[in-house]
């Protein structure tokens, strides 16, 4: 008795393997939520579409999928919430040969994808590390965001008039500026 299958991005490929090379199945993808990272969040649904196709050997995975995440703007630190696209392509080798019901050999490619032993492809893992590895370096809260201000840290998207007296501006200098204070006052 086969379980019902209820987890998010799995596709049960058993008749899909014993169909034809070139067979193809499309499904469409909507997933509200989905652990990503330890440091990368959703901020949308994932959406899009997954296409599972047979091969000669193996069932051939490709995803054209949308979401966003929570980050920040590099230059200020406010939330944004970026937009992400990915097109996922992996290639899912059974474990189990669907005619014989036998475990199939893996010594020979021991870190490929494999579909586990009811047939089930689990396309999470690579959804996952593609959303992460999607993340600009570059976040910007808008094109012309000022950023902070570097003496004091200050918006300067709040300020954009905010400034230092001269004397100030490195602060580098201002333990020398005390010390000359210092010396001179003796
Ligand atoms: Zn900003
Ligand atoms: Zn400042």
């Amino acid at each position: 008795m086969r379980r019902p299958n209820r987890a998010v991005l799995s596709y049960n490929v058993a008749s899909l393997l014993r169909s034809a090379p070139g067979t193809s199945r499309t499904y469409p993808v909507e997933v509200e939520a989905l652990p990503i990272a330890e440091d990368v969040n959703l901020a949308a649904p994932i959406e899009g579409e997954v296409r599972l196709a047979r091969t000669g050997r193996s069932i051939l995975a490709t995803a054209e999928l949308s979401t966003a995440i929570e980050s920040h703007c590099t230059r200020c630190l406010r939330p944004v919430v970026e937009p992400i696209n990915v097109r996922i392509e992996e290639e899912a080798l059974p474990s189990i040969d669907i005619e014989s019901g036998r475990p199939v050999d893996q010594t020979d490619e021991p870190d490929v994808l494999r579909l586990d032993q009811n047939h089930e492809l689990d396309l999470a893992q690579p959804v996952r590390e593609a959303i992460s590895l999607a993340e600009p370096i570059t976040v910007l809260c808008r094109p012309d965001c000022r950023g902070l201000c570097s003496v004091c840290g200050v918006d300067l998207n709040e300020d954009p008039a905010h400034e230092h007296a001269d004397e100030a501006i490195d602060p580098r200098l201002a333990g020398l500026a005390e010390w000359r204070e210092r010396s001179n006052s003796h």
